[in-house]
């Protein structure tokens, strides 16, 4: 009886936390601190989400593990987060230490066994230091050699199966399955908060601050991208200018100066034709990090100046 009521608290637990997260962030869109992570209340009292010594929230409470943390990578290091995805694909978490048996390391490997959610929160940069939430996570497996386990970012209806056998079943479904979760739920909204947090929350053309007309636009497409693309291949834009840099309306030369195409230059029409791109030619980027490590990597915006150029001359 005991148990049975503490683990359908765990599973309320869970739930609340999940549900709150959603509306806090409004669906992912705005990054989180420490403090407001950590002002979540359950039951009437305050719970904390995050440990603040350890990467793996293992509440007294409960049986099982609930939260994961990623501290932010500083851009400039080769391919970010290439070393916590797998050869699938799927993002791994590593043990804390080497012993496999600490409580945390417990705690996650019991949330895997049960296919309980857990909350991943993932550092985007920022001071004081803000995190993306991705959640709900599960474990669908362990390296013990490795000393980590296979993550995947899921929706708890979606998701049905819960053993590896099942997972070897369907495993070329699932996986493709897997991986467009991944890109959706993990990579793309990661990519998303760091690069409008490098922006201060502006279009680096026009300098609009409004979040929901702001894009995390990649300087060179990453379809082949493994893992998180890194900020330096990103822009915070807005709707406009996102587009018209992705149809080579608009070019931006490795010198972070902004070119329309000659043909529009010409045209007469309306103020988003006058103000909001004709007048932008020949002007610097109104926004850049501040952080110049994070600012756009000058040989991917050449790559697409060269695209620009040459969607004149066709
Ligand atoms: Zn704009």
């Amino acid at each position: 009886m005991t148990r049975l009521w503490s683990q359908i608290k765990d599973l309320r637990l869970r739930r609340d936390a999940i549900k709150w997260l959603q509306l806090r962030t409004n669906g992912g869109e705005h990054s989180l601190t420490r403090d407001e992570i950590n002002d979540f209340f359950f039951d009437g009292e305050r719970f904390k989400l995050i440990d603040p010594m350890k990467g793996i929230r293992k509440p007294r409470e409960l049986e099982a593990a609930l939260t994961i943390m990623t501290s932010f990578r500083k851009p400039g290091e080769e391919r970010p987060y290439a070393d916590d995805v797998g050869p699938d694909n799927l993002p791994r978490y590593m043990w804390e230490g080497n012993d496999p048996d600490t409580y945390t390391n417990r705690g996650l490997r019991l949330a895997m066994e049960r296919g309980l959610p857990l909350i991943w929160f993932i550092g985007v940069g920022g001071s004081p230091m803000q995190f993306h939430a991705v959640c709900p996570v599960k474990i669908i497996g362990e390296e013990p050699e490795l000393k980590r386990f296979i993550l995947t970012p899921a929706s708890e209806d979606e998701l049905s199966f819960t053993n590896l056998e099942e997972r070897d079943m369907a495993e070329e479904i699932i996986k493709r399955y897997l991986l467009r979760e991944t890109k959706t739920r993990l990579h793309q909204p990661v990519f998303r908060a760091s690069v409008i947090r490098a922006y201060q929350g502006r279009c680096s053309i026009c300098n609009i601050g409004h979040a929901s007309l702001l894009d995390a636009a990649h300087i060179v497409p990453d379809s082949d991208e493994h893992g998180i693309a890194s900020v330096t291949n990103g822009l915070a834009l807005c709707k406009i200018h996102h587009a018209a840099f992705d149809s080579s309306i608009l070019g931006i030369t490795p010198d972070y100066t902004v070119e329309i195409r000659p043909d529009l230059l010409k045209e007469v029409d309306g103020p988003m034709l006058e103000h909001g791109l004709k007048a932008r030619h020949g002007q610097a980027l109104m926004m850049l990090p501040k952080n110049a490590k994070e600012r756009p990597d000058r040989a991917l915006l050449a790559t697409t100046y060269k695209r620009f150029l040459f969607a004149q001359s066709a």
